[in-house]
């Protein structure tokens, strides 16, 4: 079976570079998609709060009969459960729905920079939480680098990631070299744009020269970056042809023909103005 590199985190964790991301798959169909993921061979799964979906990742954990140690799972922290105590009664919340002792990352998905609870506070809890060791790491996601700084300035703990937007139309170079520079892996969510860029000429001409689909090189140009990330699908044979990355690589004027790409294209909210707090 193909084997999936590692990367390995600030604090020595190491993390499948290639998930699976389960982002709007429905509750009900969340084990079935996770044990059609597990069986073709991802070990590392990016779930929710918010996705309302945890409970389907811990049934096909369960099902699967793979050792824990064997799976990487990552959850977010809801919007609305920002404030300290909050935000570690639904971190149980998370271990319970998942049915696990301990999760391998637990992110704050959104700064949130105009509620009325600071982010700062927030991560102070994250960090109770991963020195009584329940998380093997924590991080956070679509932190801008002006976030990500102030965050790194005022707390002890260095997040493990940054969990951001990123595809060929949305590169967020400033945000990517801010992580490095800070120690902070990059994990590029919506990889491929939803599909958006899969019709692009510029892909879908690479994608004849190296034989593969446009999903394909567009996965392994993230790859090839040094990023991680987890696609989405419901359907066994896209799930597949997203786990099929290792026996083929882009050329340098192919990888510089699809990262010309850029636009500035959000395919979800702006980080800086997003504020939401979904119902409880
Ligand atoms: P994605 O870029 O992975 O695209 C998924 C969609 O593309 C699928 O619904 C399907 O319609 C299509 N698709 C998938 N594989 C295909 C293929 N091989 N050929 C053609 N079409 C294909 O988008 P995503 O689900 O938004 O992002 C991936 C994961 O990132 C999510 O599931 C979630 O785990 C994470 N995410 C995180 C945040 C965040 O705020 N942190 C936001 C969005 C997504």
């Amino acid at each position: 079976m193909t084997s999936v590199p590692n990367i390995t985190l600030n604090n020595g964790v190491e993390i499948p570079q290639l998930g699976f991301g389960v982002y709007q798959v429905p509750p009900a169909e969340t084990k079935d998609a996770v044990l059609t993921a597990f069986e073709v061979g991802y070990r590392h799964i990016d779930t929710a709060q918010m996705y309302r979906n945890e409970q389907g990742v811990g049934e096909a954990l369960a099902a699967s009969g793979l050792a824990r140690d064997d799976v990487f799972i990552t959850s977010k922290l809801n919007n609305g459960y920002h404030a300290h105590d909050d935000a570690l009664q639904a971190f149980d919340r998370t271990l319970e729905k998942l049915g696990i002792e301990q999760i391998d990352l637990f992110l704050i998905h959104w700064p949130l920079p105009d509620i009325d609870v600071d982010f700062v506070e927030t991560w102070t809890a994250l960090e109770e939480i991963y020195g009584s060791g329940r998380a093997r790491s924590i991080g956070v996601s679509n932190f801008m680098a002006h976030h990500l700084r102030r965050l790194v300035q005022e707390t002890d703990v260095v997040p493990a990631v940054n969990q951001i937007e990123g595809h060929p139309y949305l590169q967020q170079e400033d945000v990517r070299q801010a992580s490095a520079e800070l120690g902070v892996a990059v994990e590029a969510w919506s990889p491929i744009a939803q599909g958006q860029v899969l019709d692009d000429p510029a892909i879908t001409a690479v994608a004849t020269e190296v034989g593969r689909t446009p999903a394909q090189v567009v996965l392994r140009w993230h790859l090839q970056r040094g990023d991680i990330v987890f696609p989405k699908s419901v359907t066994r044979a896209r799930v597949e042809e997203n786990f099929a990355l290792f026996d083929f690589e882009l050329d340098e004027t192919q990888m510089g023909q699809i990262t010309a790409l850029e636009r500035g294209h959000r395919t979800g909210p702006d980080p800086d103005t997003f504020n939401w707090i979904p119902n409880r």
